[in-house]
């Protein structure tokens, strides 16, 4: 007797006709009505703003992630966090339900204080929303306030909070909003007349590559710069496994934080991810504030180093130099295998202008170049960077589309490579191209976020990558008389 279950559809649908389909999807027909659709969203290339908001909050020494919201929501960030640094991502919510969507989430979110509060000794809770409590206009000032006045929490106990309504933004407007309160609290009354910490404020954005983290620090330490990172994920997404479990195990320490308001230069590396954050900081801040492209590629690498040069009076330290050198011939080695290759790419932002920026140095082609979430000042800026190279000419720029308008543009206009993250591999497999994971978030292969993308090194690594994958594919697809040891 079969052991087989027969399964019964509700709707049979031809074999012809499934096909007819997946043909005509890839067609420019398709694409004309794919691009006039208006109210759906289909595989959008963001994460909703509480995310955000959760990577600032892990980001400080002894910190708990603290969600008023469902508690849905907050094991889609933990989980989303989690997957990509195969590390525990500890946070909590307060779990409204169904009555805190009709009377308010005051309780569950005292409630809730006070029991992580004794339970987790944390240092700091870092609260923000998820859309339930955004939509019935929960006033987390007043709430907060109520629960240091009923004792839930210590009166001078750090607790920033921050609005994070994902129907409006994305996952790095979360990490803005979050990580200005908390500097915002932590530097309260903090500034002194005349004090100078003599350190650089360093801020990195919405990043979750913990090797670009350890790759600013190191590049510090090689010019003998002191720093403070303002928000800090390298120890608390690649902590060492040695048996004993820390809920804590990294983050900018409080005091630094709290001091940073003295420093001697702030400097935003994420300016796309921080924008709140940094126009405050400028307003209120000591020293000089300086906004800068994330160091991707060669020229703003170079331009990262000059300016640390200038703004500290150090040179450019022989290291670095000597560095520089290794990833320009990293780069000239293998430079036929990415020259005048055209890519789909898609992110950030901040992530997007370095990409391209790499590609444009390569003599590659960022051709079909689309933002999920973006403002006509991203378009200008990509467009100024597409105008800078003659590799940039036949670039199109698609703002506020998403993952699915991609694949129509890669299935229609065909590209050797895209370069995102996990959520393009199914474009990339009906279009049998190599997706190159640099992005966020990455649930499918491996320690990616240990090996950085920014700097020399960045280079070096996007480089091997890259045409190491173009080489294989040539070894895999190959006939026997072209299969060479040499390539
Ligand atoms: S978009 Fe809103 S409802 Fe969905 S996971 Fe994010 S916060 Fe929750």
């Amino acid at each position: 007797m079969s052991t087989e279950t027969a399964v019964k559809y509700v709707t049979e649908i031809p074999e012809e006709e499934v096909k007819r389909v997946a043909e005509w999807i890839n067609t420019e027909e398709y694409k004309e009505k794919n691009f006039a659709r208006q109210a759906l969203v289909i595989n959008p290339a963001h994460t909703c703003q509480p995310l955000g908001a959760e990577l600032a909050a892990h980001a400080f020494e002894g910190t708990l992630p603290f969600v008023h919201g469902s508690q849905g929501c907050a094991s889609y960030y933990r989980s989303t966090l989690n997957r990509h640094f195969r590390e525990p991502a500890p946070a909590v919510s307060d779990a409204m339900t169904e009555d805190g969507a009709v009377f308010g989430g005051q309780n569950n979110l005292h409630e809730a204080l006070e029991n992580a509060y004794a339970l987790y000794k944390p240092k700091m809770m870092a609260i923000f929303t998820s859309c339930m409590p955004e939509i019935i206009g929960d006033d987390l000032t007043a709430f907060i306030k109520n629960a240091r006045q009923k004792g839930h929490i210590p009166q001078d106990f750090p607790a920033p909070f921050a609005n994070t309504p994902s129907f409006n933004g994305s996952h790095i407007h979360g990490y803005d909003a979050m990580l200005l309160s908390i500097l915002q609290t932590l530097t309260e009354g903090k500034q002194l007349e005349g004090r100078c910490t003599g350190k650089l404020n360093l801020i990195a954005g919405f990043d979750c590559n913990t090797g670009n983290y350890r790759e600013y620090k190191r590049i510090l330490k090689e010019f003998g710069i002191p720093y403070t990172f303002l928000a800090d994920i390298s120890d608390v997404f690649d902590s060492p496994l040695d048996g004993t479990y820390r809920i804590y195990p990294g983050g900018t320490k409080l005091e630094d934080a709290a001091d940073s308001i003295n420093g001697k230069v702030t400097m935003t590396l994420g300016p796309y991810a921080t924008p709140k954050t940094f126009g405050w900081i400028k307003d209120n801040y000591s020293g000089k504030h300086v906004s800068m492209p994330a160091p991707f590629g060669v020229e703003k690498t170079d331009a990262f180093l000059m300016k640390l040069s200038e703004l500290f009076g150090k040179p450019v330290p022989e290291s670095l130099k000597a560095e520089r050198g290794r990833a320009v011939d990293a780069m000239t080695d293998a430079h036929q295998y990415m020259h005048g290759k055209k890519f789909a790419v898609y992110g950030d932002p901040d992530y997007l202008l370095g990409y391209i920026s790499f590609l444009l140095e390569m003599g590659a082609k960022p051709y079909h170049i689309l933002c999920s979430k973006g403002t006509k000042k991203v378009e200008k800026d990509i467009q100024a960077l597409l105008d800078s190279s003659p590799y940039g000419t036949d670039g199109k720029i698609y703002i506020n589309k998403d993952l699915w308008h991609l694949r129509s543009l890669v299935m229609t206009d065909p590209v050797d490579g895209v370069i995102g993250d996990t959520h393009a591999k199914f474009i990339t497999r009906d279009a049998k191209i190599p997706l190159f994971r640099f992005g966020f978030p990455i649930f499918d292969r491996v320690n990616l976020h240990r090996y950085p993308l920014i700097g020399y090194q960045g280079v070096i690594n996007m480089v091997t990558a890259i045409c190491n994958k173009f080489i294989d594919i040539t070894d895999d697809t190959c006939d026997e008389r072209h299969f060479e040891m040499m390539r």
